[in-house]
């Protein structure tokens, strides 16, 4: 018989047994394209793509962490780590109870998490990275652009203001980009983001078509 006292005395085992989540993550600057091709991505059975930009944005402002957010986001900077990894746990957990995402036979594609190194820390047993594809925007005008179109279209005032747009682009630089390194080059497809989005999709379903399904 199977004592009971063992997993008393290793209240780690819990974690340690359940399932970490296949993931895909789209990596890139702000207004690389990451949320269109996530969008489309997530159309495909078996893929459930989730932009935490967006479990903020369904925040209302009258909750703590939706000030919290709002007070960040404002100034192009990320929201503090840990309330960030809370949240995200709480909104993927959500969605699996309500059986939107079911993590034995789907694919999760992750857009905008995890942001720093810290971040893919923390989420180390929670995630099975199998893939990233690293959007490359070499032409800075048409990250600007994008951002400053979807600011009026998607209400957003984070993209409304070039200080702001700035700040958010050294950010990435900073604190977002050493994630490449700490998942490792060879996980990361090299995705040319100016070009149109079809093509960019294409580049990506090409890497994608050859993901063995999940079990498989
Ligand atoms: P973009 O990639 O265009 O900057 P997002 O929608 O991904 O847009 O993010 C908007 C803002 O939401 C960020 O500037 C940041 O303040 C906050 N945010 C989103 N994801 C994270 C994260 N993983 N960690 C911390 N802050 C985040």
């Amino acid at each position: 018989m199977v004592s009971k006292k063992l997993f008393r005395n290793h209240p780690e085992s819990e974690s340690k047994t359940r399932m970490k989540y296949r993931t895909i993550l789209l990596f890139g600057a702000p207004g690389a394209g990451k949320g269109t091709q996530g969008k489309i991505l997530g159309m495909i059975p078996n893929f459930f793509h989730c932009a935490c930009g967006d479990v903020f944005r369904n925040l209302t402002i009258d909750s703590k962490i939706g000030r919290v957010f709002i007070d960040y986001s404002s100034r192009g900077e990320l929201v503090p780590d840990q309330p960030t990894i809370d949240l995200w746990r709480q909104s993927i957990e959500g969605v699996t109870q309500a059986g939107r995402f079911r993590p034995e036979q789907d694919t999760l594609v992750l857009d905008g998490i995890p942001r720093n190194v810290h971040q893919a820390e923390m989420l180390r047993e929670t995630l099975e990275v199998i893939g990233i594809f690293y959007l490359r925007c070499t032409n800075l005008d048409n990250l600007v652009q994008r951002m400053q179109r979807r600011a009026l279209k998607e209400n957003r005032l984070d993209d409304a203001s070039l200080e702001v747009i700035r700040n958010r682009l050294k950010t990435y630089e900073k604190d977002t980009k050493p994630v490449l390194n700490f998942y490792g080059k060879h996980l990361v497809h090299r995705i040319d983001a100016d070009q149109t989005p079809a093509k960019v999709l294409f580049d990506i379903l090409r890497h994608v078509v050859k993901v063995p399904k999940n079990g498989e």
